[in-house]
């Protein structure tokens, strides 16, 4: 199986860049974000517990995009890989993915991490708020908050990965052919 953490910071295109590899590599695409927005749109108790922390962007509870997971790997038992966006963002979600996978005999081949520097992220935040609709975007304040949880609490991810030899840095400035040229350049390495 390929499974891959496509990695960085909000705004650094992980949406993006995870639809052109789920196609090139027919991967199944788990996005813990979309699955997020899907239950506050349905308005599933889930929904409504993870809306406000997303809006003022904070992370959820580890325990629920973790059972989300869980869910989606068990749904998709005859996939040929994953591509997993936005997930996982802590170390107790990098560790619940582990040892998900190694229950179903598989690991995680590669985490490719774009890198964005922070004004081209708020640029782009700011630019995709103004028709996304998303209140996560809408203003510079919650996207700063976004930047420093990424900091705070993902970014120490890098480190987990390294330790596993599966990190790789992407510089994910440039047209969106550029970046996905690279990204698959560090899949078939
Ligand atoms: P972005 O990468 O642009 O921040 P996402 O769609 O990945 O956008 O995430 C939107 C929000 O959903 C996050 O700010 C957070 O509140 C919540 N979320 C998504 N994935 C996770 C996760 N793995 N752990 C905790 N919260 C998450």
């Amino acid at each position: 199986m390929l499974n891959i953490v496509l990695f960085g910071p909000p705004g650094a295109g992980k949406g993006t860049q995870s639809l052109n590899l789920m196609e090139k590599y027919s991967l199944v695409h788990l996005s813990t974000g979309d699955i997020l927005r899907g239950e506050v749109s349905a308005k599933t108790e889930l929904g409504l517990k993870a809306k406000a922390l997303m809006d003022t962007g904070n992370l959820v509870p580890d325990e629920i995009v973790i059972g989300m997971i869980n869910n989606k790997l068990e749904d998709n038992k005859s996939a040929k890989g994953f591509i997993f966006d936005g997930f996982p963002r802590t170390q107790a979600q990098a560790e619940a993915l582990d040892d998900l996978l190694k229950e179903k005999s598989t690991s995680i081949s590669k985490m490719l991490a774009l890198a964005v520097n922070d004004a081209e992220l708020i640029k782009r935040l700011l630019l995709r708020g103004k028709d996304s609709g998303r209140a996560d975007d809408a203003n510079e304040e919650i996207i700063t908050n976004r930047i420093n949880n990424y900091n705070n609490q993902t970014a120490p991810l890098i480190d987990f990965y390294k330790a596993q030899n599966k990190f790789v840095a992407i510089d994910g400035v440039g047209s969106l052919e550029e970046i996905s040229g690279r990204l698959s350049e560090a899949i078939d390495a």
